[in-house]
Parts: C-alpha cells; structure tokens; sequence
C-alpha cells in the first residue's frame, strides 16, 4: 500500500514533508511507534528520540511495555520540537505511526492525524494465543482481516511493507524494525548518515552491517512505492489463505534461553527442553503447526515453516540451524 504525499509542501523553493513543515511553524512532531513484545519498539523510539535531540529538538518519549514477552503491546511516544509541553500525543494527532505488527497497526490509526498522517506498517502477524479458536490447520482466528487495500482508504499516506520477509531475507529476522526505521526515514528531513550513525549506536556492534543494509532496503522500498507506476509498486503481502502444507519447524539452538514458554504452551505437548537445556521438538507427527510456539518465544529462538503440499494434511520435521 502506498500513495502520493498530497499534503508535501515547499518552503524557499525546498520541498519539505509535512513534518519539517510542522517543525517551521514550532509545532512538536508526534510519532508513535507501536507492536508487541520483542520486536523491538523501544529501539526504533530511542534511536529515533536520540538522532533528534543530537539536532538540538528538544525531545520527550514516554513508553509502555506490555508483556516482557514477545505478545505484549508495546508502544512508545516520540515528540519533538522547539519546545514539546506533554510526552503524550493526543488521540488524531500523530503525523507518523510506525506499526511493527499488522493488528497493531490498525489499532492504533485513530491516533494518526486525519488530514496528513502517514502509516508505516509490517504486514508481520502476530496472533495472540486467544485469537485462536481452533488448532486445526486453516482455522478461523479471531483477528483482524481487512487487507492493506482496505486500510489505504482510510489514511492519507500508507505503506504497508512485509519488513520481516525482507529482514528474513537478509538473514536476520530481528532487523525487521530497522527495515522499518529506513521507512520511517523518508519521512524526517534528517539524512541518511545521520541515521545510519545514530543507528549504530542502538543495535549490537556485530549486527550493524546487516541492520545497516535493512535500513537501507527500507529507504528504498518507500522511493520505490513513491514513485513507481501503480503496476511497477513494491509486493504486499497477500492476505492468508490456507492450502495443504508441511509443518517443519526451525529451531536455533544458541537463541534459546530456555525459559520453557514454548514447552508449557504448546498444545500439543510436543516440545520439550532436551539435555543442554535447548528446546526440541519431541513427536512431529502430533504438531499441527498453530504457530504457538513461534509467536510466544521471546528469542525467535523456533520458526514454523508450512512449506507447500501436494496433498491436505500436515507432516512435521524439526530442524536446528545455527546462526
Ligand atoms: S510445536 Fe509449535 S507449531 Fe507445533 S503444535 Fe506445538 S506450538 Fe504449535
Ligand atoms: S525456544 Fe524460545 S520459548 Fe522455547 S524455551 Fe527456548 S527461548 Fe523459551
């Protein structure tokens, strides 16, 4: 999803996006970044909220962590400007959210202001356990289903972009906020290299280059969705439809801290930590792939993969990968 910037404006001849215009006429410029446990809200808010205060904004942030586990909201207010009064951004007054998970995303659009908001969205899903109303593959869940055609109706600018494939592609699924930090930068008049700097005083020191390059395929991503014809635009992803598949369950051994989510919510009791304390997958044949396990996980430490299947039904196999 993605549109034109009918709001841009210019000032001595420069063409400046909405919010440095807002910065001119001394208004704070309000971003709110939301998701869910573990993805890494408060990363993209402390970069974010560093690189404008080393400009000389004034900047105030407040955050609430949900869940310490991958599942809870989390969500972080970052405003900045001459002079900000109040750390909290009113209902209609956000001129940027940044959404880490889909559900979330539209969640939170009344915050987005109506007339020139800009929506910045993983198309990553993360169902909660309860949104589950049966393990059977293809179930119903209780979660949201408009598509991101349906959402750019009712904002003024949109992007949704599957940031975790991208990151996933990359060969770290956690840069996935970074990739959307890149989004988020085509959207602030401070430059690449400011960014870039700023960012890599956030991230590990042995993952700057991989989160660099995310950073990087973000910013492309939205020059591309701004100024490719509508039939050269940037895939989304499509809604899920279910279809005969293969369970095969991807676990890396060195992510896992073993905190015992995964094995005390599995409903199927087939996982258990082994002897080294790591977890494994126990009796394949009882998984059915609900993704529990993935989604709960603090450390991303299980993928589940459904890889395509010539008949219905579901086969599982485990696989340890190592970084
Ligand atoms: S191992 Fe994971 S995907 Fe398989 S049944 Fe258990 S929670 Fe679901
Ligand atoms: S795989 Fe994840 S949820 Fe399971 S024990 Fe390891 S760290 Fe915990």
């Amino acid at each position: 999803m993605s549109g034109p910037n009918p709001s841009n404006c210019s000032a001595g001849g420069v063409q400046l996006l909405p919010v440095a215009a807002a910065a001119k006429a001394r208004e704070p410029i309000n971003v709110l970044i939301v998701g869910v446990g573990g993805q890494g809200v408060i990363m993209v808010s402390k970069a974010l909220a560093s690189l404008a205060q080393s400009k000389g904004f004034e900047v105030k942030q407040s955050e609430v962590h949900g869940m310490a586990k991958r599942g809870g909201t989390v969500f972080s207010h970052v405003r900045f400007g001459p002079q900000v009064w109040s750390p909290t951004i009113p209902k209609g007054e956000a001129d940027i959210l940044v959404a880490l998970e889909w559900a979330e995303g539209l969640r939170w659009l009344p915050f987005l202001k109506p007339d020139s908001g800009i929506f910045i969205c993983d198309t990553k899903r993360i169902v909660p356990p309860f949104a589950c109303l049966d393990r059977h593959p293809g179930a119903l869940l209780r979660y949201s289903r408009e598509t991101p055609a349906e959402v750019k109706a009712h904002v003024v600018e949109g992007y949704a972009i599957d940031a975790t494939r991208i990151a996933e592609e990359l060969g770290n699924v956690r840069a996935a906020n970074v990739v959307l930090i890149g989004a988020l930068s085509m959207s602030l008049d401070f430059s690449a290299e400011d960014w870039e700097q700023a960012l890599s005083e956030f991230v590990p020191k042995k993952t700057i280059a991989v989160n660099l390059e995310a950073f990087r395929l973000g910013r492309r991503w939205v020059e591309r969705a701004r100024t490719a014809p509508p039939d050269a635009q940037p895939a989304e992803t499509p809604a899920p439809a279910y279809r005969p598949y293969k369970v095969r369950l991807e676990i890396t051994p060195e992510w896992c801290k073993s905190c015992d989510i995964c094995v005390k919510l599995c409903p199927e009791r087939c996982l258990r930590l082994n002897a080294e304390r790591t977890v494994e997958l126990t009796d394949a044949a009882k998984c059915t792939g609900c993704r529990l396990c993935e989604w709960l996980c603090p450390d991303f430490a299980i993928r589940v993969h459904l890889d395509a299947a010539e008949a219905p039904g579901v086969v599982a196999a485990a696989e340890g990968i190592r970084p």
